[in-house]
Formats: C-alpha cells, sequence, structure tokens
C-alpha cells in the first residue's frame, strides 16, 4: 500500500487567518501562515479517503484537485471537522452514489442530528440520500480499496476523538492526551502528524501543548513530528526555527508518503 497523506489544512478551529483578518501573531507575509480547518487526504492510485470535512472541505478540495472521495472519515462532533459535510450534496449530484462516513457511534450520534438530510432521502424524494454511516471501534481498521487505516482513541477534552494509523503515519489531530492502549498503536511509526494548538506558556484542556508532545514522544518516538491545528498565536517561521530537531510545523499542501 504505498501512497500519501495531503495535508488539506492545519489551522485551529477558526483557521489563519481568522475571521475579521486577524493573524494573531501569524506573519501575513509567510504563505504557510495561511492555514484552513484542520483535515487530511489519504490518497493511493485508486482510492481517496478525506479525514474530517469542516467549514473549509470545498476549498482543500478544489484546491488539491481532488475529486470525489471513496469514503469520508470524521474524527470527532467539532463544528471545525464536520461543518462542510453538506459538500458532498454536490459529490452525490456528481456521482449518483452514496459516501460511506466512518466514525464513532457517539459521532454518529450528533452527526445525524445535526444533518439528518444527509442521511435519508426527502419524503418527495427530490433530495436523495448523501452519506451511509459505517460505525468504527475507537481500536479498529478501515478498509476503503488500497486503504487500510488503523483507529486508536485519543482524549480531547471531555470527549474522546479518533487517531488514525497509516502505514509509519499517525495522524492526531485534537487530542490533549493519549489513552495507555493507544501507545501501543503508535509503536514504529516514523512521522506523527499532531495538535498542538496550545503555546508553551498558556495550557489548554483540550489540546496538546509542544511540551505535552515532546512528552508523549518520548514513548512514541516518531522521527519527525508534524505540529497541526495550528492557531493565529503560532507563526510559521517562529516555530520552524524554535522547535526542537526532528520537530516541523505543518502548512497547507504539505505530502508525506508512505
Ligand atoms: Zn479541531
Ligand atoms: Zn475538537
Amino acid at each position: 500500500m504505498a501512497g500519501k497523506l495531503i495535508i488539506l489544512g492545519c489551522g485551529g478551529s477558526a483557521g489563519v487567518p481568522a475571521i475579521g483578518n486577524w493573524w494573531g501573531d501569524c506573519d501575513p507575509n509567510e504563505p504557510r501562515n495561511v492555514r484552513t480547518r484542520p483535515s487530511v487526504a489519504l490518497q493511493t492510485e485508486n482510492t481517496l479517503v478525506i479525514v474530517d470535512t469542516g467549514p473549509d472541505f470545498r476549498e482543500q478540495v478544489n484546491r488539491e484537485k481532488l475529486g470525489a472521495p471513496d469514503a469520508i472519515i470524521l474524527t470527532h462532533i467539532h463544528s471545525d471537522h464536520i461543518a462542510g459535510i453538506d459538500e458532498m450534496r454536490t459529490f452525490q449530484r456528481l456521482k449518483k452514489r452514496r459516501f460511506p462516513v466512518y466514525m464513532t457511534k457517539e459521532t454518529n450520534a450528533v452527526v445525524q442530528e445535526r444533518y439528518p438530510y444527509m442521511f435519508q432521502t426527502s419524503e418527495d424524494g427530490f433530495y436523495p440520500t448523501v452519506c451511509e454511516p459505517v460505525l468504527v471501534e475507537e481500536y479498529g481498521d478501515i478498509s476503503v480499496g488500497e486503504l487500510s487505516i488503523q483507529t486508536y482513541a485519543q482524549q480531547h477534552g471531555h470527549i474522546r476523538s479518533l487517531g488514525l494509523r497509516v502505514g509509519d503515519i499517525a495522524y492526531s489531530t485534537d487530542v490533549k492526551t493519549l489513552p495507555e492502549e493507544s501507545f501501543a498503536c503508535l509503536e514504529g511509526i516514523k512521522i506523527w502528524i499532531v495538535d498542538a494548538a496550545a503555546n508553551e506558556s498558556r495550557s489548554n484542556p483540550v489540546h496538546a501543548s509542544i511540551g505535552e508532545i515532546i512528552e508523549m514522544n518520548e514513548r512514541i518516538q516518531a522521527e519527525r513530528v508534524i505540529l497541526t491545528h495550528l492557531p493565529p498565536t503560532m507563526d510559521y517561521r517562529k516555530l520552524f526555527h524554535g522547535l526542537p530537531e526532528g520537530y516541523e510545523p505543518g502548512y497547507d499542501g504539505k505530502v508525506f508518503e508512505f
């Protein structure tokens, strides 16, 4: 299974610049500071899976010239990860088929409540079903076409999110701490793309700080740690020059091979 992971978005929930043209500490002249909401694409020659459909979903797919995904994976219920799911209606119109959405039963309950029309055909038949829910375990396997993805649980404040491993890359968006079992799932990874939405100086109850990530990676031992979910308070170049060896900030459009 050879393929690539594309960072579709590495911004935090507000993106950069945030609404109101708020750049925070980010240099507006650095193109890698332009960050859309958190998402990645997993792509092999014949298979495409998109992880999370945030508010920038349409823009991200068009920017990377992607077609209709074979499946969607939703990591958790927060709006910066699901609010763009409505865009799948256009792919349904173009492809005349339904799209599987892999998620835990907790995520499924909330998504179906918020977007019921995506999962059922309207009474008059005019609006067809767009998405088919596929329930996944916190520790399980997702198999879509040529892609084989392992899931693991993450603590994200008072809720849990799904972490995903494909080959020797793991994607941990929206994580504060990892349950003990998840460390075993991350054994042997080379690249860890991980939520770093908090600066060292301000602790965040739902997102890991760089210090907390370094601590977790002392056990995981990924050779490269790529920071994602970055808020306007974290400038690309300052991070790039200030992080320890092996650590680097992500940016939209960055590609990793697996
Ligand atoms: Zn988020
Ligand atoms: Zn979240």
